[in-house]
């Protein structure tokens, strides 16, 4: 089946329109009309080749919401017309420790939504900047939001587990002090999610402009980290810093913040190395630096839930296809309160 697509040739191209082939339905398939795509930072990344081994033609997209246009004979989960959501993850080897925990996430034989192997052509999967999506069922995520939302929960699929993820990792809830850094697609969520999860939040980041919408996102107090003096505020008080910047940063400005036994966990993912940290800022206060990588299937249908539950949803700006390399451009300046989504419908003819 040929569906229409938006990708790039390779990594110094812009991203245009193309045609794909998404496989037939198999008894366990779940074929999805896509209504909206979220741009995550990282399908800027990866169509850009600035993390190693991109295949081309690439179609990013893992922030994936529309209905159920199909099912296969033994798919019993789902019907036609149903609300879903499919995420960055579509294929697990299913048999080592990390996937008999449900944590899919960290198996070595994740597949990923774009840019992983597959038997379908071209041979690495392609992702949801296009018009459907077949996937089983086993990858698939149901949507309570109402569906004038569907939009806005997009963003969830990546920004939101991603963020989710470490807050429940690590605890996080009443009495509990949370940093989080950078407020973009990742970061906005992590305000919003440490807040409902009851901790107190601080959000940190490098423009002065985005003070008074942190604290409309749940902040209960902002810092702009380039000023030395509101950082120095904070010293030794962290419970848990959750640190999504996009770029290679000063790590040490933060991880003094932490208090004894505190942790700051990565989940920005920048082309290029971090420099390392002084490591007498780790030894002296039994401090953490940790990573996190997006969560298993179950702990996303948690997310969703709780999202649902709470009304909670991203924070959003609505672009056409024709917009996306655009976008991209915006989202390297900061010009995006939190997170472009992609009318999948202006895919059409
Ligand atoms: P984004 O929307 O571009 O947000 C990143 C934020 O980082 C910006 O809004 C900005 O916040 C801050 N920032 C950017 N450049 C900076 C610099 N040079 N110095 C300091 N701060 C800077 O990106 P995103 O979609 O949230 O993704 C963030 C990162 O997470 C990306 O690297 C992405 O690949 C990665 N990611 C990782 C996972 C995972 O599983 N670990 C999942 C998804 C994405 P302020 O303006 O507030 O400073
Ligand atoms: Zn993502």
């Amino acid at each position: 089946m040929l569906v229409n697509a938006y990708g790039a040739h390779a990594g110094d191209r812009p991203l245009q329109p193309l045609q794909i082939t998404r496989r037939a339905p198999g008894a366990h398939d779940v074929q999805i009309d896509i209504a909206f795509c979220g741009i995550c930072h990282s399908d800027l990344h990866q169509v850009r080749a600035e993390w190693y081994g991109t295949q081309f033609p690439c179609v990013p997209g893992h922030e994936i919401v529309g209905r159920v246009a199909a099912v296969g004979a033994h798919v019993h989960g789902f019907r036609p017309g149903d609300l879903v959501g499919i995420g960055c993850i579509v294929d697990n080897c299913k048999h080592c420790a990390d996937c008999e925990d449900g944590l899919e996430n960290y198996c070595d034989g994740m597949i990923g939504t774009y840019n992983f192997p597959t038997p379908d052509a071209p041979g690495w999967t392609l992702g949801g900047y296009s018009q459907q999506i077949v996937v089983h069922e086993r990858y698939v995520l149901r949507i309570r939001h109402p569906e004038e939302q569907l939009a806005a929960v997009a963003p969830l699929l990546c920004a939101g587990i991603t963020t989710y993820s470490p807050l429940r990792h690590w605890n996080v809830g009443p009495g509990k002090k949370v940093g989080v850094v950078g407020i973009g697609g990742l970061g906005h969520m992590g305000i919003k999610l440490a807040h409902a999860l009851g901790a107190h939040v601080v959000a940190f980041t490098t423009s002065d402009a985005k003070r008074e919408a942190a604290l409309q996102l749940g902040a209960d107090e902002v810092v702009v980290s380039r000023n030395a003096e509101e950082m120095a505020a904070h010293a030794k008080s962290f419970d848990l810093i959750l640190n999504t910047v996009a770029a290679p940063h000063n790590l040490d400005a933060f991880l003094v913040l932490l208090k004894r036994d505190g942790t700051m966990t990565l989940v920005g993912a920048p082309a290029t190395p971090h420099d390392s940290p002084n490591v007498f800022n780790l030894i002296m206060k039994r401090r953490t630096l940790a990573g996190s990588m997006i969560g298993g299937i179950a702990e996303t249908q948690e997310m969703l839930d709780f999202c649902a539950e709470h009304g909670i949803v991203a924070d959003i700006e609505l672009v056409r296809a024709d917009q996306i390399n655009d976008s991209y451009e915006r989202m390297l300046k900061g010009d995006v309160k939190y997170r472009f989504v992609i009318d999948n419908a202006t895919l059409a003819g």
